[in-house]
């Protein structure tokens, strides 16, 4: 796995080759939080990232429950057992209900709702791609946490808008209309300066960038 380094984020970004899956490492005073777990096969990498910061890892915090996000979690999680594993109600809820390819492969200790904070990370409940995705705002740095609610790798897209040279998130989208209405929502209450998804590099906001992806994926 390759490490980006984003120090004015307090940001690590763990990224696979070939088929990119995004995870995060953010650093607060003394501890760090883990975003997402990317995929089977790369816990090593992603414990290794972790004590390579030296600091212990409080939280781990799911953004959605499909497999390319919860990877190796009871792995990590055995590795930090004081680690506490966080994710949306609404998402563990559909993992017990066996909504369509969302699994939770390990009991969660924290049930997060809109509001909710994390050490310097706010919740806030962003829909569409699953019924249950949540992103992170680290406030001191406006940055925003998506999981796969927007998507930078194949062109920057909202969930459920397909990009051919990356169709893989949109096609696990549940409902485009609600990811819509989560990015202008997002924006609208955060103004984040920079956001980070699960596939792809990280992105700039820019208020034309954005405001053309939102026609684009009302049309389709
Ligand atoms: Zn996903």
């Amino acid at each position: 796995m390759k490490t980006i380094k984003h120090s004015a984020s307090y940001a690590l970004q763990l990224t696979t080759p070939i088929f990119p899956i995004n995870c995060y490492i953010v650093k607060e005073d003394n501890y760090c939080t883990l975003i997402d777990c990317s995929n089977r096969g790369t816990a090593k990498s992603i414990i290794k990232a972790i004590e390579k910061t030296q600091l212990p890892l409080r939280y781990i915090i799911l953004t959605h429950a499909h497999s390319d996000h919860t990877g190796d979690i009871q792995k990590i999680s055995l590795h930090f057992p004081e680690a506490e594993i966080c994710i949306g109600k609404r998402e563990y809820e559909d993992s017990q209900n066996g909504v369509h390819n969302i699994r939770m492969p390990i009991k969660p200790t924290t049930l997060l709702s809109e509001g909710d904070r994390i050490g310097n990370l706010l919740v806030q409940e962003t829909p569409g791609h699953t019924n249950g995705s949540i992103t992170l705002i680290d406030q001191r740095v406006d940055t925003a946490y998506v999981g796969d609610l927007l998507q930078s790798q194949g062109g920057l897209s909202i969930s459920g808008d397909i990009r051919w040279l990356f169709p893989f998130p949109a096609m696990a989208t549940v409902d485009k209309h609600r990811a819509i209405q989560s990015v202008e929502q997002l924006i609208e209450k955060n103004s984040p300066k920079q956001i980070f998804c699960g596939h792809g590099p990280a992105i700039t906001y820019i208020k034309e960038n954005f405001d053309k992806i939102i026609i684009r994926a009302k049309k389709i």
